[in-house]
């Protein structure tokens, strides 16, 4: 018997202050996966933030744009991830892996995340050369006028280096 297949829509939550190649890597395998993939930034007050959340989603629907990504979007969000993914009738969670320190902090979110709101959280491991690439680690290397042509898209890059010149 043939079954339509059911469409999924799924959530990639975080901060991205600012988004990384690694980042992206979790998004172009995501998209793989899903039929749907909303990029969702988290408004949650972080320490040293660089961008707006504004910001963040502007540079994300720019790359998004530019790279054509089909069923791809992004917002930003307030509050719980699992409440936001309840609102958007999303299926799954997505979250990125880069090693086993990620697994510790990520297999809590996880559980907790399914113990509250019984939502399931996929996880793909990123491609090796971004296995050490963090927002945190960028927002220093850039900081400190580091080559960062490499680890980030090339509009984070332009934006980076006017607002560090200010
Ligand atoms: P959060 O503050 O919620 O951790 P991040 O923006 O730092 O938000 O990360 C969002 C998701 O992307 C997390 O699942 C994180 O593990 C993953 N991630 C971050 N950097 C990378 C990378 N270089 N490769 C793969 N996944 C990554």
């Amino acid at each position: 018997m043939l079954m339509a297949r059911k469409s999924v829509r799924a959530v990639f939550p975080g901060s991205f202050d600012p988004i990384t190649n690694g980042h992206l890597d979790v998004i172009e395998r995501g998209i793989k996966l899903f039929d749907e993939l909303i990029i969702a930034v988290g408004k949650s007050p972080i320490k040293n933030q660089l961008f707006t959340p504004e910001e963040r989603v502007e540079m994300i629907d720019e790359i998004i744009r530019q790279r054509q990504m089909q069923g791809v979007s992004v917002e930003s969000f307030e509050g719980l991830t699992v409440e936001y993914a309840a609102k958007k009738k999303a299926d799954v969670i997505l979250r990125g892996l880069r090693s086993l320190t990620d697994v510790h902090y990520e297999f809590q979110l996880a559980m907790t995340n399914r113990a509250v709101a019984g939502i399931e959280t996929v996880f793909v491991m990123t491609s090796e050369q971004y296995g050490f690439t963090s927002s945190t680690l960028i927002r220093e290397i850039a900081s400190l006028g580091g080559d960062l042509s490499n680890l980030i898209p090339e509009n984070v890059y332009n934006r980076l280096k006017q607002r560090l010149k200010k």
